[in-house]
C-alpha cells in the first residue's frame, strides 16, 4: 500500500511505499476510495491536538470497500461499501461509554490521530465503527458526510430546535448543515470571513436566508448559533447575536483563545457549549438522515499524492465546500 505519512509534526506528509497489513481480530481492511480532508488534519498536521502520535497517516473521513476481515467481525461482508469516522475505538468500559456518551470516552482511539487514517490506499479499521454505506451516492460525494456532516449533525442536535439558526465559518460542515437546517424548515444565517462575498453567494445559493462577514450583526436576533471557524473571538460576537436564553455551540476541536468579555453577554440565560467527537449512534443517525435530505456536498477533487496542496488549500480557503483525496 501506499499513504501519505506525516512523520513529524508541522512537517509536509510524504509519499510511503508500506507494506500490507492483515486485520487482526475484530478489525476489517479497507481499500480507500476517497478520503475527505478535515480541519481537524490541519490540526494534527501543526501538532495543535493533545497527546499526537507520529509517525501517523491522517484521514478521518474515509469511503472504501472492505478487501479483507479479521477473527470474529459480524455483519459486515468481503467487497462491501463502508465509511469510517474519526472515532475509530472506545473502551466500552468507563462511565462515558456505559452512559451513552462514547464520545466522550476516556481511552478512545482517533482515526488518522492516534490510529492510521485514510489518506492511503488502504487502511485497516475496527469493524464495530465502521459504517455501511450503500451503494447509492458516489464516493467523492459521500466523503465529506463523516466528518464535517456527522459533527455538524451533532452540533445542530446540541443546538437545539429554534428556527433562526447561525452558521459561523462556511466550510465543508456549514455547507452540508446549511442544507439540512433548511430542509427541516429552518432559516440559515451564515457569517462568513469579513469582505467574503464569494463565499456569502455560495451560502445563498444553498438557501441561507442572510449570508454577511462574522463582525456583522445578523438583521433579526438569531435561535441559537454554531461556531465552525477556529476563532475564539468569534465567541463573543455570536454570543451578541443570540436572543434570550440562545445557545452558542463550539464545534471545533480547536480553537484560539476566546477573549474576555462582558457577563452582560451570557447573562439572560444565554449558553455557551462545545461538541466533542461523536457517538455511533450519531452516525446512524445522520447517515440515515442524508438521503431523505437529498444532500448535495460541493467537493474539490485532489490525487493522494497532492494532499499537501489539499491541505494548503483548506488552510487558505481557496475551496468551496470540502477537498476529497482520491487514491
Ligand atoms: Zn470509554
Ligand atoms: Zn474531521
Amino acid at each position: 500500500m501506499q499513504a501519505m505519512v506525516l512523520n513529524r509534526l508541522g512537517a509536509a506528509l510524504e509519499w510511503t511505499e508500506l507494506a500490507d497489513r492483515h486485520p487482526g481480530p475484530g478489525e476489517i481492511r479497507v481499500k480507500v476510495l476517497a478520503c475527505g480532508v478535515c480541519r481537524t488534519d490541519l490540526h494534527v498536521v501543526d501538532g495543535e491536538l493533545p497527546h499526537p502520535r507520529v509517525p501517523i497517516i491522517p484521514g478521518h473521513e474515509i469511503v472504501g470497500r472492505i478487501e479483507s476481515i479479521g477473527e470474529g467481525v459480524d455483519g459486515l461482508h468481503l467487497g462491501e461499501r463502508v465509511g469510517i469516522p474519526w472515532l475509530g475505538h472506545t473502551c466500552g468500559v468507563c462511565p462515558y461509554c456505559v452512559g451513552q456518551r462514547e464520545n466522550l470516552c476516556d481511552r478512545p482511539i482517533f482515526t488518522g490521530f492516534t490510529r492510521d487514517g485514510g489518506f492511503a490506499t488502504a487502511t485497516i479499521a475496527d469493524a464495530r465503527f465502521a459504517f455501511p454505506l450503500g451503494e447509492s451516492g458516489d464516493d467523492v460525494s459521500l466523503a465529506p458526510l463523516l466528518c464535517a456532516g456527522l459533527i455538524g449533525w451533532r452540533s445542530l442536535v446540541i443546538a437545539g430546535d429554534g428556527k433562526k439558526l447561525g452558521l459561523y465559518g462556511f466550510g465543508a460542515a456549514a455547507h452540508i448543515l446549511a442544507q439540512v437546517a433548511r430542509w427541516q424548515g429552518r432559516s440559515v444565517f451564515a457569517f462568513t470571513r469579513p469582505r467574503d462575498t464569494k463565499t456569502q453567494g455560495f451560502a445563498r445559493s444553498l438557501g441561507a436566508h442572510w449570508a454577511g462577514g462574522s463582525d456583522e450583526a445578523p438583521p433579526e436576533p438569531l435561535d441559537a448559533a454554531i461556531i465552525f471557524a477556529t476563532v475564539g473571538d468569534l465567541v463573543p460576537l455570536a454570543l451578541k447575536a443570540v436572543r434570550k436564553g440562545g445557545r452558542v455551540v463550539c464545534a471545533g476541536i480547536h480553537m484560539s483563545d476566546i477573549p474576555s468579555f462582558p457577563y452582560g453577554l451570557l447573562w439572560e440565560e444565554r449558553q455557551l457549549l462545545s461538541v466533542a467527537n461523536l457517538t455511533r449512534q450519531d452516525g446512524l443517525d445522520f447517515l440515515r438522515l442524508a438521503p431523505k435530505v437529498g444532500i448535495v456536498t460541493k467537493t474539490t477533487r485532489y490525487p493522494l499524492r497532492q494532499a499537501n496542496e489539499a491541505l494548503a488549500d483548506l488552510r487558505a480557503g481557496r475551496f468551496e465546500g470540502a477537498a476529497v483525496l482520491v487514491p
